[in-house]
Order: structure tokens, then C-alpha cells, then sequence
């Protein structure tokens, strides 16, 4: 299978906006696909921000002119038959909704040329739950980017059992080229292998809190000291963000995720405390 040179990638949010530049500053021929002119507007100015932090973030090889070239050489479109023509790989990021998702890759299903490979960068569904609506089992998979990609430069790679090995080879070498540490998951995991272990020590976290056990700053005090870890669980939390802990939180019937998304709202959410993202949450920064 020839390498993957062209990608589009569709949906130029939080993810897809980082997805699409850190290919670009790669060398890679980018197009990056959005709902509306006003929405490719707002991609466009994240990618203009990025290409700022890649040289403050002293990541290697950028230069006002290296992050300059990659930005000036992403190309923006709001029509998808035009975005995904003669790509190699298409990158979707779009709303963590199964609706959404699913009509996005019918339609795309029918203009993408055939032998572009699809990837959903989806949190929390399994390639399984999409591969359906693809047209293209075989040649269809997860690559899970990390926020912060130029940094947290995880990808995490899950085919389906339908997914072509030769396929997720290509990818694996994708994301090698783009900068990323490739993470290969034999099988098909909700959380992939990062979130798996993730969520069960943010979870144990809260519980301590709660249960009033210790406090924030003994607790993470705790974690850094005996494992050597650079940061504890509620500085995680400041970074993931409180209103994306609140809406976790708030999703699961379990009485004690109940209880924390009533102290995340009370404590936290009410008084605009969302973590790094606002200056202040479990810390002030
Ligand atoms: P976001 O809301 O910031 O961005 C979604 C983008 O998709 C928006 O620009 C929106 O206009 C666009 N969009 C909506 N409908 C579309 C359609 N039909 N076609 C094309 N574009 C469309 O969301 P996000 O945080 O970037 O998340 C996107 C995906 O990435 C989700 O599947 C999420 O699970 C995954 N993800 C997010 C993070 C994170 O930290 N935010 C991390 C890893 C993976």
C-alpha cells in the first residue's frame, strides 16, 4: 500500500484544528473540512493560534517560518466531495455524537475516492459502532490524538476485526511521520489503553474527596511523591477541564458520579472555576 501524503481532516474544532496543523507541520498535504464558511473561519484562526504555541512550546523545528509554511499550506473547504478529493486519508473529529457521526460518514461514504482510508478520532466510541456507515470496513479505524497533540503526542491506533492489517500499518507509520508516538491496541477497548487507566484514578480521586478521606492537595501530594508521576489526579482535572468532569459525571446513573457532578457544579462549574482553561479550579494558576 503506497504511504498516506494527502489527508483531510473533517471537523476543525478543538481536535481537528490541532489533528490538521500537526500533520501540516509535518510536510503532509492538508485540507481541513467544516460545516459552513463560518465554522472553517473559526478552524482557520485556531490553526493561526497553534502555529503561535508551536514556537512558544519550543516544539523542535518551529520557527516563525516553519509554522508560518504549514499554516499558509492547509487548504479549507466547506464542501466535503471537494475537501476529500484524492485523499489518502481521512481524519473525522467531529461532535462525540452518534447521529452526527454517522451521517457525516454516509455522505462521505459516497464521495470519498476509493482508496482513502477513514479514521474516527472518537473518545468514547469503538470503530465497531461506525464501521457500519462507512462503506469500507476494511479500511476503516480509530487514531486517537491527545489534546495538546504537539505535546501529549499519543496516537492511539484500534481497528475493528474487519479492519485490513496493511491498513493499520499505514497509519501506524502516519502517525510516526506526523510526530506522534504510535500506540497500537491489539483490540477493540472503550478508553483505548490511556483513558482506561485514566478514568478509574480521577474516579478513586473524587471518592477520596467525597468521602472526605484527604484533600486535594494531600491526595496529589500522595500520587506525585510515591509514584514519581509529575502531576496528581486534580491537577489532571484543571488541565481535562471541570465542565468535561461535570458532563461525565453528571452522564452515569451511579449514586457517587451523581454526587460529584453536584459538587463539581456547586463548588466549581457555578463560580466559572473550569480549570487552566478559566485560571483557576482545584488550583489557581
Ligand atoms: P469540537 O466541538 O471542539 O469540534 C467539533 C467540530 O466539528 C466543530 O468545528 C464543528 O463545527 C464540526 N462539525 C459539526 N458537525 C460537523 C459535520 N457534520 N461535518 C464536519 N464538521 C462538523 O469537538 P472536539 O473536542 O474537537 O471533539 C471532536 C472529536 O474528537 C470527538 O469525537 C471527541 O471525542 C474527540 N476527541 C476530543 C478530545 C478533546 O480533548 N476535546 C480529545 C480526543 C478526542
Amino acid at each position: 500500500m503506497p504511504g498516506i501524503q494527502k489527508v483531510t481532516v473533517l471537523g476543525t474544532g478543538v481536535l481537528g484544528s490541532q489533528i490538521a496543523y500537526q500533520a501540516a507541520f509535518h510536510g503532509f498535504d492538508v485540507t481541513a473540512y467544516d460545516i459552513d464558511d463560518v465554522a472553517v473561519r473559526a478552524g482557520r484562526a485556531r490553526m493561526e493560534h497553534l502555529a503561535g504555541v508551536y514556537v512558544t512550546d519550543n516544539v523542535a523545528g518551529a520557527t516563525t517560518v516553519t509554522t508560518t509554511r504549514a499554516l499558509e499550506g492547509i487548504r479549507y473547504s466547506s464542501d466535503l466531495k471537494d475537501a476529500v478529493s484524492g485523499a489518502d486519508l481521512v481524519i473525522e473529529a467531529v461532535p462525540e455524537n452518534l447521529g452526527i457521526k454517522r451521517a457525516l460518514y454516509e455522505q462521505l461514504a459516497a464521495v470519498a475516492p476509493a482508496q482513502a482510508i477513514f479514521a474516527t478520532n472518537s473518545s468514547t466510541l469503538l470503530p465497531s459502532d461506525l464501521k457500519g456507515f462507512t462503506g469500507r470496513p476494511n479500511q476503516f479505524l480509530a487514531l486517537h490524538y491527545a489534546n495538546n497533540v504537539w505535546r501529549q503526542n499519543t496516537a492511539e491506533i484500534m481497528g475493528t476485526s474487519d479492519t485490513d492489517p496493511a491498513v493499520y500499518q499505514a497509519v501506524v507509520d502516519f502517525a510516526q511521520r506526523s510526530g506522534l508516538v504510535p500506540i497500537e491496541l491489539k483490540k477493540e477497548k472503550a478508553g483505548y489503553v490511556l483513558n482506561s487507566l485514566l478514568v478509574p484514578l480521577l474516579d478513586a480521586a473524587a471518592g477520596l474527596l467525597l468521602e472526605g478521606v484527604a484533600d486535594v492537595e494531600t491526595i496529589d501530594k500522595t500520587w506525585r511523591i510515591a509514584t514519581g508521576a509529575p502531576v496528581g489526579p486534580f491537577q489532571i482535572y484543571d488541565v481535562v477541564g471541570l465542565t468535561t468532569a461535570y458532563n461525565v459525571a453528571a452522564a452515569s446513573p451511579e449514586q457517587t458520579s451523581q454526587a460529584w457532578a453536584a459538587y463539581l457544579k456547586t463548588n466549581y462549574i457555578d463560580k466559572g472555576k473550569l480549570g487552566t482553561s478559566t485560571g483557576e479550579g482545584f488550583y489557581t494558576y
